[in-house]
């Protein structure tokens, strides 16, 4: 069924029956507990309704129509960052991560969308070319009302922007993103004889555009064919975390037409949460899907790689361990809830880091203890990211490194805010920048 005629519930009714079919998932917690120890917002809270166990009871009572406020259930949904972590540790096997997507998606449906979220989901993430002259004219304007906090982190503030996104330090805009600079990049097949597809998604595009030319650089080094679209969209995970599964299937349909005008191998992301997305969320719909979208999705899921996966295990790129130098610089790596859980990469980022002699790699306590980004969670609970935050920069600032990397743009924006919150002098880089800088200009 074309997903505009999916009828949404209507009533408590409908949305007990549209929680049902999630029953069969719902039941195999054997509510041992063992979610609580690794919950970094369970951490913060210590409350049971924060935790998995506490959200599927909830879960469960609503679709046996126990309990009949929806708009509470949907508040403790949304209390998580998604992180995977109970999931990754879960001995029944719980499929936690397809619960809270789909049970977001029926409540959220239920409910219905606020009129921002319903802007920016359904008017502006599908338009790249209305998004790309937000982002210009936002860059051009920022001067007026950015000021820089911390030189190291390189992150500013705009107090004038507080009742939108709290106080919160981030990076400045840069002149134009990435595709509007770039246009179409569509270059042939190099002695690699492989050609991937470049998925940057919103925030390696718009945010961290040098994060971008970085990932480019160095396929282009390793003579890749680099088929890259300015039309191409937000992945969609946003969307789907706030519940609106159709505004995130349009996105993917968008991305689907997109990727079919280039014949390539892979789909190569330096966003984390892009590949752990079109990996796992793009297939978990597939009932929603058209026929020819139904196979484009199976087979994005299996070629869409994380870039540094992508060099190592793809293109067998060498990163052999080197002795660092005298005056390397000090540098922790941070892992990405969605590099590290999702996507199973931990130890091709840190061959990639001590490859380099002018780096040594030192590792942190909890490295892959979620940072507390988790995307809109931040933005709707910011105290409680902030707080999260800040056990992870004490983990950063216990082995006093120069820099702290990491996989994942929404980590960086983390990184940023809560290092420079504390007037911490560690520079934030994503691994693919100090790779690319460790490269000669062209080859
Ligand atoms: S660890 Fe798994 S089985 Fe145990 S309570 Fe949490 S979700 Fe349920
Ligand atoms: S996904 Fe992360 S934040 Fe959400 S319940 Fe599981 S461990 Fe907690």
């Amino acid at each position: 069924m074309p997903d505009q005629e999916r009828p949404r519930p209507a009533s408590l009714k409908d949305l007990a029956e549209h929680l049902l079919s999630l029953d069969d998932l719902l039941v195999s917690c054997m509510r041992c507990g063992l979610c609580q120890a690794v919950c970094p917002v369970y951490g913060s809270t210590y409350l049971e309704a924060d935790v998995t166990r506490g959200k599927i009871a909830l879960l469960e009572n609503l679709a046996h129509e126990t309990i009949k406020d929806a708009k509470s259930v949907n508040q403790r949904l949304n209390r998580c960052l998604l992180c995977g972590s109970c999931q990754t540790n879960c001995p029944s096997g719980v499929k936690i991560m397809e619960i809270f997507i789909k049970a977001r998606s029926f409540v959220a449906g239920y409910l219905g969308l606020g009129p921002i979220k319903r802007l920016i989901f359904r008017q502006i993430l599908p338009r790249p070319r209305l998004f790309n002259l937000i982002i210009r004219l936002s860059g051009f304007g920022q001067k007026f009302f950015i000021k820089r906090v911390n030189q190291t982190v390189n992150a500013f503030k705009a107090p004038i922007l507080n009742p939108f996104i709290g106080d919160r330090r981030f990076p400045s805009l840069p002149d134009q993103s990435f595709s509007a600079r770039h246009g179409l990049i569509d270059s042939e097949v190099g002695s690699s004889n492989l050609k991937v597809a470049l998925f940057l998604g919103c925030a390696p595009d718009k945010l961290f555009s040098g994060l971008s030319e970085a990932t480019l650089k160095i396929l282009r080094y390793h003579k890749v064919g680099v088929f890259a679209s300015p039309d191409l969209v937000c992945c969609g995970l946003p969307v789907l975390a706030s519940g609106d599964s159709q505004g995130f299937l349009r996105l993917t349909a968008h991305n689907l037409k997109e990727l079919a005008k280039s014949s390539f191998d892979y789909l190569v992301t330096p966003c984390a949460t892009c590949a752990a997305n079109i990996k796992e969320n793009w297939p978990r719909f597939m009932d929603r899907y058209l026929e020819e979208e139904k196979k484009a999705v199976a087979a994005l899921s299996v070629k869409t790689l994380d870039v540094t996966e992508f060099l190592v295990s793809v293109l067998k790129v060498e990163f052999p361990p080197t002795t660092p130098a005298p005056k390397a610089k000090i540098v922790t790596y941070h892992d990405s809830c969605h590099l590290k859980k999702s996507l199973g990469v931990a130890d091709q980022p840190r061959a990639i880091i001590r490859s380099l002699s002018d780096y040594m790699l030192v590792e942190m306590p909890e490295a892959d203890r979620c940072c507390g980004h988790g995307g809109s969670f931040s933005l709707f609970h910011y105290d409680l990211s902030k707080d999260i935050g800040q056990r992870k920069r004490d983990n950063i600032v216990s082995v006093n490194p120069d820099l702290v990397v990491t996989g994942c743009p929404a980590c960086l924006l983390q990184l940023m805010d809560t290092l420079s919150r504390n007037n911490d002098q560690i520079a934030v880089k994503h691994v693919v920048e100090l790779y690319a800088d460790s490269l000669p200009i062209s080859r």
